[in-house]
C-alpha cells in the first residue's frame, strides 16, 4: 500500500483511539466501545506488522477504498460474507441517489444560453463532478463546472459530493473563475487526503457570449467556432495538489451558433477491442460535422459514435459530456 495512505489511515486510528478512551473513560455502558478500541488496536498491530491491508481469507490487497472507507476492514470485498455483501449494496445504492441528487437539471436555458449534459458513472457511483449554476442576480452570468477526481467509486464519489459544496458555497463570492478555482483548491487540499486531486473545468457564461475558461489540469475543452474546433488547454495543476496553487483564466468571445463541448477521460480514453484509444481527434473531426447541433443532438451524435467506435468493449471509466450553446 502507498506509504502516505497507510500514514493517513493510521494517523485516523490514532486519533479514533483517543476518542474511544475519552468515552470509554466517560460512559456507563462501554461494552461495545472496548470491543471498537481491542479492533483499532489490532488494526495498529497489523501496520507494525506490515500486514495490515491484506485480506485474511484470500491474502490478496484489499481495495484501498474500502479501507478509506473503513479502516478496520480485514476482508477484501470477494471475501464478505453474503449479509456483509447485502449491506455494502444497500449503501452503495444509497450513494448513488444521493449522487444523483447533486446533479443540475439535465437541459437548461439561460438568456440566450443552452446547455445539456450525460452523466454516466462506470458502477454504482461516479468520482466525474458535474454542475450548472443559474444567477441569483438578474445581470449575473451562468457558470458550469466539469472534473474529474482522481481515483473511481466510493472514495472518489464522496471527495465529488465535497467539490459540488465547495464550489456551491464559494459562488456566492461572485469572483471570477479563477479566484474560485484558487479558493476551492486550498480548500479541497487541505480537507483531503493527499494521494486524491482533482482536475476540471470552470466556466462563466455571460449574455454577451463573452465567457471566463479556467483549466485546472483538465482534457481541453473544445470551442466549436463554425466548423472550425478549438482547443482550450489547461491554464493550471490539477486542485488538491498544491494548495499554493495559482490560476489564471482564458476569455472567450462565442458568436451565436457557437458551442463548447466539455467531457472526462471516460470518453477521450475509451478503448475499442483492438485496444485503440477514441481520442480527441476523433472527437473534434466528429464536432466538426455537428455544427448547426444543438447541445442534446452533440451528446445524443457523441455518445452514438462512442457506442460505434467500442462496438461491445467494457466500459471502465466514469464518463460526463456537457454541451453549451449559444443561441
Ligand atoms: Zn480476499
Amino acid at each position: 500500500m502507498a506509504s502516505v495512505i497507510e500514514r493517513d489511515l493510521r494517523e485516523q486510528l490514532l486519533d479514533r483511539r483517543r476518542r474511544l478512551q475519552t468515552a470509554i473513560a466517560e460512559f456507563e455502558d462501554t461494552t461495545h466501545l472496548v470491543h471498537l478500541l481491542q479492533e483499532v488496536d489490532a488494526a495498529l498491530e497489523r501496520m507494525n506488522q506490515g500486514t495490515y491491508g491484506l485480506c485474511e481469507v484470500c491474502h490478496e490487497s484489499i481495495e484501498i477504498e474500502a479501507l478509506m472507507a473503513n479502516p478496520l476492514v480485514r476482508v477484501c470485498l470477494g471475501d464478505l460474507t453474503p449479509d456483509q455483501q447485502r449491506a455494502l449494496e444497500d449503501d452503495l445504492e444509497l450513494a448513488s441517489r444521493i449522487q444523483a441528487e447533486l446533479l443540475p437539471q439535465h437541459h437548461l436555458s439561460f438568456d440566450g444560453w443552452e446547455i445539456s449534459y450525460y452523466y454516466e458513472p462506470a458502477g454504482p457511483v461516479s468520482g466525474d463532478y458535474c454542475d450548472v449554476v443559474k444567477p441569483e442576480a438578474a445581470d449575473g452570468d451562468l457558470l458550469f463546472l466539469l472534473g474529474d477526481i482522481s481515483g473511481k467509486g466510493v472514495a472518489a464519489s464522496m471527495l465529488m459530493a465535497h467539490l459540488h459544496a465547495i464550489f456551491r458555497s464559494l459562488i456566492s463570492a461572485d469572483l471570477p473563475v479563477h479566484r474560485l478555482v484558487e479558493r476551492a483548491n486550498r480548500i479541497f487540499g487541505e480537507s483531503t487526503l493527499s494521494s486524491y486531486y482533482a482536475t476540471l473545468v470552470c466556466g462563466r457564461a455571460s449574455r454577451s457570449g463573452a465567457v471566463e475558461v479556467c483549466n485546472a489540469g483538465h482534457p481541453a475543452p473544445l470551442w466549436m467556432r463554425g466548423r472550425q474546433v478549438l482547443s482550450i488547454e489547461a491554464t493550471g495543476l490539477p486542485v488538491g495538489l498544491f494548495a499554493s496553487g495559482q490560476y489564471s483564466a482564458r476569455r472567450l468571445q462565442l458568436a451565436p451558433g457557437d458551442s463548447l463541448f466539455l467531457y472526462t477521460d471516460g470518453l477521450t480514453e475509451a478503448r475499442n477491442q483492438a485496444d485503440v484509444e477514441y481520442g480527441v481527434e476523433r472527437l473534434s473531426s466528429l464536432l466538426r460535422d455537428c455544427d448547426s447541433f444543438s447541445p442534446q443532438g452533440l451528446i445524443s451524435a457523441c455518445l452514438e459514435d462512442l457506442t460505434a467506435f467500442r462496438s461491445g468493449a467494457p466500459k471502465t471509466d466514469d464518463l460526463t459530456l456537457m454541451a453549451i450553446r449559444r443561441t
